[in-house]
């Protein structure tokens, strides 16, 4: 039987790479409805060359062109936010591959859950903001959620087969495209500069995420909700070949580390097929050519955002929530040229500080710290 998926963010970096092994392995997939932001022209060519059922575009002001686009083929044409997630519990759905970006993804992650679709996570930020509810709700649906990030898939590939209690999670980070840059220059990078990650082609945002250790700050969270792990026993290296994507420590001593050249066509496939692997043409690590891997602690103070994340890990309830909001405000304002790079941590700290804080969130607190994260960070930024 073939799979059936949702591909959520199908426009995307991990979009359009989930449909890339879906393309060679057809004997495997089929796909029932793809998602995208704005992107209509790039959406409506999957659409026909996949032969979707549905397509949603959440920018109401693409749907006329769309609807135009896919008038001669039998394909359902939805607009708006609430049809992404009304898109995921159709009973033709078998998987949902969430890559859409930001905090757009938690809603559509608890209508999966609620439907009982198996969810394959790309969206870290549903995890970041919403762990706790999210994790709860999986379990008492029994519904599984399989990550698609490559640290996160790296710990649950080295935990299979394992039985014994972790000791320790060890995260690598390449360090992003500012690592070599000195800290007094930060103020000054251009979003050219920080766009530029040395490993992994990736959208916009996280790519700002990965050159403010945002992106490893939410990734240490990501791996306490999916593994159950205390901030306590999560560590951060820096790597910057990206060679080894994580570790695990045992209560022995012993460490497993899943390496490979930097693709993520192996674990978003890992996720869509586990137990089983997939048979990918990607290019081979050669040891011989690459003797040299290198391991260092990260610069805390040229990265506040770290102990900002490993803080808000400890506190719980909406903090993560909050830093993910200012976050995502800070980064667009960085990317449109509206403020400095160093402004992001410092919008994320300010929110922090004056975010109403809520210990045992619901979902409607979720969107309410959402909102005011948000605003908190307009008003830092002075963003009109
Ligand atoms: P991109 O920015 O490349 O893609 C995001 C996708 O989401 C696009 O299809 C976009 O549509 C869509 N989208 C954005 N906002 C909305 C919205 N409000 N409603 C519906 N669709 C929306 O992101 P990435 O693929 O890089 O990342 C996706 C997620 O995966 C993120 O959470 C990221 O942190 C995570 N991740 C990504 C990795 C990577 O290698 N890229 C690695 C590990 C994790 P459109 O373009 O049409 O506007």
């Amino acid at each position: 039987m073939k799979q059936r998926l949702s591909i959520l963010g199908s426009t995307g970096s991990i979009g359009v790479q989930t449909l890339d092994i879906v393309r060679q392995n057809q004997e495997l997939f089929e796909i029932t409805s793809l998602v995208a932001g704005r992107n209509w022209e790039l959406l409506a060519r999957q659409a026909i060359e996949f032969d979707a059922d549905t397509v949603v575009i959440a920018d109401e002001s693409k749907y006329e062109p769309l609807r135009e686009a896919l008038k001669d083929y039998p394909i359902k044409v939805f607009t708006g936010d609430a049809a992404v997630s009304e898109v995921v519990r159709s009973s033709t759905v078998d998987v949902v591959v969430n890559a859409l970006v930001g905090y757009a993804g938690l809603h559509p992650t608890i209508a999966a859950i609620e439907a009982g679709k198996k969810i394959a996570l790309a969206n870290k930020e549903t995890l970041v903001v919403g762990g706790d509810l999210v994790m709860r709700m999986a379990a008492e649906k029994g519904v599984p959620i399989l990550p698609i990030d490559s640290e996160h898939s790296a710990i649950f590939q080295c935990l299979v087969g394992e039985r014994s209690p972790i000791s320790r999670l060890i995260v690598t980070c390449s360090g992003g495209a500012l690592r070599d840059v000195p800290i007094e220059q930060l103020r000054d990078v251009t979003p050219e500069q920080a766009l530029r990650h040395p490993q992994w082609s990736m959208g916009a945002k996280i790519t700002i995420d990965s050159a403010t250790l945002v992106n490893k700050g939410f990734e240490v969270i990501e791996a306490h909700w999916l593994f159950g792990i205390e901030a306590e026993r999560i560590s951060v290296l820096i790597h910057p070949q990206s060679i080894v994507h994580s570790m695990v420590e045992f209560e022995d001593g012993a460490i497993k580390a899943q390496l490979g050249t930097p693709d993520m066509h192996i674990p978003i496939s890992y996720a869509l097929l586990f137990p089983n692997r997939a048979r990918l043409a990607s290019e081979r690590f050669d040891f011989v050519a690459n003797p040299t891997l290198t391991f260092a602690e990260p610069d805390r103070v040229k990265y506040p955002a770290l102990d900002i994340a490993y803080d808000c890990m400890r506190r719980g309830g909406t903090a993560a929530c909050v830093m993910n909001g200012a976050n995502e405000v800070a980064v667009a304002a960085f990317l449109g040229g509206k403020c400095r790079f160093t402004d992001i941590t410092a919008s994320i700290e300010y929110a922090l500080l004056k975010a109403k804080f809520v210990q045992r969130p619901t979902l409607a607190d979720y969107e309410a710290s959402n909102e005011e994260s948000r605003a908190l960070a307009a008003e830092f930024l002075k963003l009109k």
